[in-house]
C-alpha cells in the first residue's frame, strides 16, 4: 500500500478557493485578511464601514449597499468594540474579550486619529 491522493499544500478545505463566492462567504474570506469584521451588502448593520476594495467609508444606518465608489459589495466594520450582529440573525457563539456595551452612543464621528490605518494591499480581490 503506498501514500496515494493528491497533496495540495497547506489549505484547509478543498474547493473553497473558487471563483464563484457567496456574499457571505466573500465577507468571510475579507475578514480572515483584513482582520475586522466584514459583511456583505443587504445585511442590516448600523455602523462604520469601509470598502475592502477602494475603502470608501460610509457610516451606514440600515442595510449595507454596494459601494456608490466601486461596487463591491464587502464591506470592513471599522467601528469600535465587539462585532455587530445583523438584524435577524443570531450571534456568534465567540469568545469576544470587549466588556458588553452598557450604553449606545449615537452620535459617531469620522476621526481619522482615532482610526488606525486599515492595511489594504491594493489590488485586494475577492477572488484569488
Ligand atoms: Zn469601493
Amino acid at each position: 500500500m503506498g501514500t496515494s491522493g493528491p497533496t495540495r499544500g497547506p489549505g484547509k478545505t478543498a474547493g473553497a478557493q473558487g471563483k464563484n463566492l457567496s456574499p457571505a462567504q466573500g465577507a468571510q474570506q475579507a475578514e480572515q485578511r483584513l482582520g475586522k469584521p466584514c459583511y456583505h451588502a443587504g445585511q442590516k448593520v448600523p455602523g462604520i464601514y469601509a470598502c475592502v476594495t477602494c475603502q470608501f467609508r460610509i457610516n451606514n444606518r440600515g442595510t449595507l449597499p454596494a459601494c456608490p465608489d466601486c461596487g463591491e459589495i464587502i464591506w470592513a466594520y471599522m467601528g469600535d468594540g465587539p462585532r455587530p450582529v445583523p438584524e435577524g440573525e443570531t450571534a456568534p457563539a465567540q469568545a469576544t474579550e470587549a466588556p458588553p456595551a452598557a450604553a449606545t452612543e449615537e452620535q459617531v464621528t469620522l476621526e481619522p486619529t482615532v482610526q488606525e490605518p486599515v492595511k489594504v494591499e491594493e489590488g485586494i480581490k475577492l477572488e484569488p
